[in-house]
């Protein structure tokens, strides 16, 4: 069982102690080609469009993905430093490419798994850098019925390895009970196809209604509805990362329009210890666990 923590609730030393050596962590993307994974990472994170936001060391914008690229970047978050690897991947289900391209992203954190299990086994095991894949954005179709058979073949390929977030992407293109509908199906196919997605922790009985009804609300959201965007929209006297159609305006980190506030927060505040907790205490120890029998044998 494990704990859930946020910057907020961490104890007052441990707090400091964070906050001094910054936090670490590694998420990549998945899903089709031109789903928008490129732009909402870098909406998320990667562009420096607010100014209560520090981005450090933000690199540039990114076209048409077409292998697997890794970004790095320094972000404060309410006086945390953290610093993020993000990994963007070129997706699948491109004419040129086969059914089965995933397996770069299945490879990519095994590589990552096996970098650190020979760094722990060796002498000095003092400074490991570590690299092994925190959190998986999973990104689906926002015009199928429900999720793809590829979907759930690759979602199935990297349940054990990773923690996966599934999010619905170009959300902008639904109405709000398409999007709702949306979700259940896709919510219900998960369970039907026993695809093991990141659980947020349960909560314990003392923990107040507000909490409650916070973890509430993520749970009911999955798949995060998001929206991306690289371009910032003045309209009326406010500036804003949005989109531009002839009958309106998407702002993306409006709750009203999408999820996508509640995705960063998520991410990068309230669950990101638990990610990382399930990533070396679940996913890395299985990994482990089956190297050493495999090498006994
Ligand atoms: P990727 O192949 O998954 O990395 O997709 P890209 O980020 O390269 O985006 C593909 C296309 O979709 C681009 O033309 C984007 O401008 C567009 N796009 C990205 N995000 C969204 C979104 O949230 N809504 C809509 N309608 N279009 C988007
Ligand atoms: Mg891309």
């Amino acid at each position: 069982k494990f704990k859930l923590l946020s910057f907020a609730t961490l104890p007052n030393q441990v707090h400091r102690k964070t906050v001094k050596k910054g936090f670490t962590f590694t998420l990549i993307v998945a899903g089709e080609s031109g789903l928008g994974k490129s732009t909402l990472i870098n909406s998320l994170f990667l562009t420096d469009l607010y100014k209560d936001r520090k981005v450090l060391n933000a690199e540039e914008r990114i076209s048409r993905t077409v292998a697997i690229i890794k970004h790095t970047v320094g972000i404060e978050e309410k006086g945390v430093k953290l610093r993020l690897t993000i990994i963007d991947t070129p997706g699948f289900g491109d004419a040129c490419q086969c059914a089965s391209s995933w397996r770069h992203i299945d490879d990519y954190i095994d590589q990552q798994f096996e970098q650190y299990f020979r760094d722990e086994s060796g002498l000095n095991r003092r400074n490991i850098q570590d690299n092994r894949v925190h959190c998986c954005l999973y990104f689906i179709s926002p015009f199928g019925h429900g999720l793809r058979p590829l979907d759930v073949d690759c979602m199935r390929a990297l349940h054990e390895k990773v923690n996966i977030i599934p999010v619905l992407a170009k959300a902008d293109s639904l109405t709000p009970a398409e999007v709702c509908r949306k979700k259940m199906k896709i919510r219900e196919e998960i369970k039907q196809f026993g695809i093991n997605i990141y659980q947020f922790p349960e909560c314990d009985s003392d923990e107040d209604e507000d909490f409650k009804t916070q973890e509430q609300i993520l749970k009911n959201s999955i798949p995060f509805a998001v929206i991306g965007s690289n371009v910032q929209v003045e309209s009326k006297g406010r500036k804003f990362r949005g989109r531009v159609y002839p009958w309106g305006v998407v702002e993306v980190e409006n709750p009203a329009h999408s999820d996508f506030l509640l995705l960063r927060n998520m991410l990068v505040r309230t669950h990101m210890q638990d990610l990382k907790d399930v990533t070396r205490e679940i996913h890395y120890e299985n990994y482990r666990a089956q190297c050493i029998q495999n090498m006994t044998r």
